[in-house]
């Protein structure tokens, strides 16, 4: 069995639990450790853990990284300049992430993408002959993103804010140039040229992921990606699930390589 539940999403916290075979992996835990441990017991998951993957310093990625190490004792994986930024990891068992990590039958493979943190990664899981991603935070898809969203079978995309909404929206100017910089996160509209340039035949599920409270709607990202789906289609692309991700609910368990029903 490979399979991912997205259990928390967005600015408030994320956190992604991927079962491998016997592995359980979680990734990232931007939420505190009791309401996560809650989450996964919602979702029917033991609070056990193989490893946990972080992938860069932000708050709501990091939060309950260390509670989770304390409760789980899994290591934390993570690229070095993460290591550096985050000083309240010093004392757990950390392992520095510099290539791919081989645990039981997955494969882990870093990547490191564009986004304003110290050495921020996403990450693609490959367990057998089958593939996920978990591409949030990032600025924007560059060819090294281009090339691995290639080849999944399964994605947990970002498309975090509407570029429109964003403009119109309450934030400071700041604000608004560094979320849609290069550096900062992507957009609907990215996400969705993603898709339609980069989709494997395999791909079977998209979870839409780390969707900003202020700047986006649940409507507005869906009907975006799916404006890309329904045009993947007609030129004879395989059809694949979109899936909302909640910022406190888990989303149903997908299995991966195996399609996902809508
Ligand atoms: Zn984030
Ligand atoms: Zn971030």
């Amino acid at each position: 069995m490979f399979s991912v539940r997205v259990l928390a999403s967005g600015s408030s916290g994320n956190a992604t639990y991927v079962r491998a075979g016997r592995l359980a992996l979680l990734f990232d835990a931007g939420i505190p450790r009791r309401p996560l441990v809650e989450l996964m017991q919602a979702a029917g998951i033991p609070p056990r853990l193989d490893a946990i993957f972080l992938s860069h310093e932000h708050v709501d990625h990091l939060r309950g990284v260390r509670g989770m190490h304390q409760l789980t004792n899994a290591p934390v994986y993570l690229s070095p300049g993460t290591l550096d930024a985050a000083p309240e990891l010093t004392d757990v068992d950390s392992q520095l992430l510099e290539g791919g990590v081989e645990l039981d039958n997955a494969l882990i493979t870093p990547l490191a993408v564009p986004h304003d943190a110290a050495e921020p990664l996403n990450f693609v899981v490959r367990h057998k002959e089958h593939s996920l991603g978990i591409f949030t935070d990032l600025g924007h898809a560059n060819a090294a993103v281009k090339d691995a969203f290639s080849q999944l079978d399964c994605a947990v995309l970002e498309a975090n804010h509407s570029i429109d909404m964003l403009w119109k929206g309450p934030y400071p100017l700041e604000l608004k140039q560094r979320i849609s910089s290069p550096l900062g996160h992507l957009s609907n509209e990215e996400a969705a040229a993603l898709l339609m340039e980069c989709s494997s035949p395999t791909l079977a599920a998209v979870f839409i992921a780390h969707r900003s409270e202020h700047n986006n709607t649940r409507d507005r990202s869906f009907a975006t990606l799916d404006h890309a789906r329904r045009a993947l289609q007609k030129k004879g692309h395989s059809d694949f699930a979109l899936l909302h991700t909640e910022r406190r609910e888990p989303t149903k368990e997908v299995e991966v390589g195996h399609g996902a029903h809508r």
